[in-house]
């Protein structure tokens, strides 16, 4: 078993009938990239920058996030580097003093891109340090908890201006920087035809995406199966944003946790779903799970699983699907 799964890693993660799935990596660590990258993943769909703000007094300098963003690039040698900006608050509170400790509903308040826009020159500093790792390899910037088209034309303007000052200043930068935002407020979500011209990439956080949709903290938990991507209000809000994407031609792909459960795959390629991002621990099993799928055939059932009614509803579908 061990040993099938380790012939696993030179092979293409190709469907039955011939489409290629991407599996990129989600990663905090030199380690998960190292990983990742023998595991023949196609980049790092999410490397969650918060890691190098977390545990500590002081803010990471522009320096430190250049040196840390840089040897991750180098590290996946050429594969795409998707760079999340600083996703600080609600479940990931800092003692940097960056995030409010007295909010009431900290999940619903200063926190992702929120919070990096109120503080001006921490988000610069961060733009400045990737744009920066961007001469090594090929970086694309993701931001997370995005809820309107505003929020994502005052980023690319931010990101202009922090380039335009970087290579006057003598600095090599990548002429494309591939903009994305993380799809995980349900409002944006159901609204993305007004801001899916606007990205380059879309990467949806179900972790968070499930959290607002069912308003059942994803940490707690007395509320038991209530979290759970298993419910029909779940399923068709993915199909929506898979659907709005691919018709606009804007690459997307999950990397919440749902992404990397084996069990769920063929729910998320029956939507329509191509690209996965997800920790290096499950990735070949998700491989097998992907070569042994009939592409067509999911995608062909996926009305079936639009009408379930309920979560059992859904899990039949599984079962009926994978038996
Ligand atoms: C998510 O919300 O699904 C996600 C990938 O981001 P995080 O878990 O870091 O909030
Ligand atoms: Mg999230």
């Amino acid at each position: 078993e061990e040993r099938e799964l380790g012939r696993l890693r030179s092979k293409p993660s190709r469907t039955r009938d011939g489409v290629d799935i991407a599996l990129y990596a989600n990663a905090e660590s030199l380690d998960d990239a190292a990983r990742a990258h023998a595991l023949g993943a196609s980049g790092i769909g999410l490397y969650r920058t918060e890691f190098l703000f977390l545990q500590r007094n002081e803010l990471p300098d522009e320096e430190e996030q250049f040196r840390a963003y840089r040897d991750m690039v180098l590290g996946m040698s050429g594969r795409p580097v998707t760079i999340r900006t600083l996703d600080l608050g609600a479940d990931k509170a800092d003692r940097t003093g960056l995030t409010l400790s007295d909010e009431d509903n900290p999940a619903l308040g200063l926190r992702g891109i929120r919070l990096s826009l109120a503080s001006d020159g921490v988000f610069d500093t961060q733009l400045r340090a990737i744009a920066r790792a961007s001469a090594y390899g090929q970086v694309r910037i993701l931001v997370p908890m995005v809820s309107s088209r505003e929020e994502i034309l005052l980023v690319r303007r931010r990101l202009k201006r922090v380039t335009a000052k970087l290579r006057k200043q003598g600095y090599e930068i990548a002429e494309r920087l591939p903009l994305g935002a993380m799809i995980e407020v349900p409002a944006a979500a159901i609204a993305l035809h007004s801001f899916v011209d606007a990205v380059d990439f879309l990467s949806i956080g179900t972790n968070d995406l499930v959290q607002y949709l069912l308003a059942a903290d994803r940490n707690n938990e007395a509320l038991g199966e209530l979290y759970s991507p298993l419910h029909p209000g779940v399923i068709r809000l993915l199909r929506h944003i898979i659907g709005i994407s691919t018709e606009h031609g804007i690459p997307v792909s999950v990397c919440g946790e749902i992404a990397g459960d084996p069990a769920l795959a063929p729910l998320l390629l029956a939507l329509g779903l191509t690209e996965f991002s997800l920790h290096p621990a499950t990735l070949l099993e998700l491989r097998r799970v992907i070569r042994n799928s009939d592409l067509s055939a999911l995608r062909a059932r996926a009305g079936k699983l639009l009408q379930a009614r309920d979560r059992a509803g859904i899990e039949r579908w599984l079962k009926a699907t994978t038996s």
